[in-house]
């Protein structure tokens, strides 16, 4: 199983949360295409030689490129890669992007998942947020692309934001789950650095609520997702029929994947690696036949302590077993004395399997720094 992911930098607009690498500019793009697909020329040996499973175009908003944009960049890819038969290939869209033509375009090109920044159903969050589109909006975008034949449809959320009530946060839900979609990610609002929103939190503004409203947002999330028959199979992913995203589910449980474009990463276990997250820079590189990258092998502590903190936040969660055949029995010894000083009401360890409760998976972070090595 191996993956590729494409990082489009472009936006029109910065929401006030966001710290992905991303520019409001569209002046670097033609370049920056040029760029990509020399990059994918140069480092077509990274991945194992065989087939690739999932392609996932994220941004940035790629659901600004054109689909003449779209055609080259996959033409490209195929003169360097081959991919499985039943491959899953995403794009991440933003709704107002989505026109009648524009889907039929990309359902063409063979793009098989579209992953919709829809963050809210409430415009005065939207606003608040500096998204682009409106509720109305967001929902017309999903009903469109499942008339244009998208089966596998998912939609993120961001809950955990001042000013909506618990009823408010149930309605918004009720509308996300009544959409023709198989996928949802939810994920709770958060002040990153260099971010107009960590200005503002910064300024005295109210943007994150209270710890009790935080754990009330998320019971409601997961009390709903399940009785909409949604399997929740990661800490901040639902999916109803089995429809999980392929993609991220590699990472997860440590795939390899390539990551092309500016500020993309990659991982081919022991060594992680990351384009510099400078468009200027990266296409400078990719000119002079040597991509600006840095790089770091892990440790063997590191790969554990890896393993601990993504396995915990999936429904599979750490298997003892696995632990023992790839660091040894010191780890699963490590583990069961640390797992002594968290609060039982946070896991199960039933057949040597270690997963999160409700508790736990609140306190997920903590949970794992507990069972850590580092
Ligand atoms: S959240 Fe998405 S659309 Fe908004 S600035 Fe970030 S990458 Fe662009």
């Amino acid at each position: 199983m191996s993956g590729i992911y494409i990082h489009f930098p472009f936006c029109k607009q910065k929401c006030i949360y966001c710290n992905f690498y991303s520019v409001a500019s569209q002046r670097q793009r033609e370049a920056y295409w040029d760029a990509l697909c020399r990059e994918m020329e140069i480092r077509r040996n990274f991945l194992p030689a065989q087939p690739i499973d999932t392609l996932y175009i994220g941004g940035g908003t790629p659901s600004l490129c054109t689909p003449q944009e779209l055609e080259k960049m996959l033409n490209s890819l195929s003169r360097f890669y081959t991919f499985s038969k039943d491959w899953e290939f995403t794009l991440e869209a933003n709704p107002e992007q989505l026109t009648p033509d524009y889907l039929s375009s990309l359902k063409l090109l063979g793009i098989n998942r579209l992953s919709i920044g829809v963050q809210s159903f409430d415009d005065r969050i939207l606003q608040l947020l500096n998204r682009r589109h409106t509720a109305k909006e967001a929902k017309e975008a999903v009903l469109r692309a499942a008339q244009v034949g998208f089966e596998n449809l998912s939609i993120d959320l961001i809950y955990d934001i001042a000013y909506r009530t618990g009823e408010q946060w149930r309605e918004e839900l009720c509308t996300a789950l009544s959409l023709p979609i198989v996928h949802l990610s939810a994920y709770s609002l958060t002040v990153e650095e260099n971010t107009l929103l960590a200005k503002r939190v910064a300024r005295g503004e109210r943007y994150i609520p209270e710890e009790s409203d935080t754990e009330r947002d998320y019971a409601i999330l997961e009390e709903m997702t399940e009785k909409a028959g949604f399997e929740q199979y990661e800490i901040s992913n639902f999916a109803r029929n089995r429809l999980v995203s392929r993609h991220n589910s590699a990472y997860w449980s440590g795939q390899p994947y390539l990551g092309l474009g500016a500020a993309a990463h990659s991982f081919l276990r022991p060594v992680r690696q990351w384009n510099i997250a400078d468009i200027s820079q990266y296409i400078e590189g990719i000119l002079r036949g040597n991509p600006a990258v840095e790089r770091e092998e892990l440790s063997m502590d590191q790969q554990y302590d890896e393993m601990v903190l993504l396995r915990l936040r999936t429904r599979e969660g750490l298997l003892l077993e696995e632990v023992e055949r790839c660091f040894g029995e010191e780890k699963v010894r490590y583990l069961r004395r640390q797992l002594s000083k968290v609060s039982p009401t946070h896991y199960e360890l039933r057949e040597g399997r270690i997963t999160l409760t409700y508790s736990g998976r609140l306190f997920a972070d903590a949970v794992s720094a507990e069972l850590m090595w580092a």
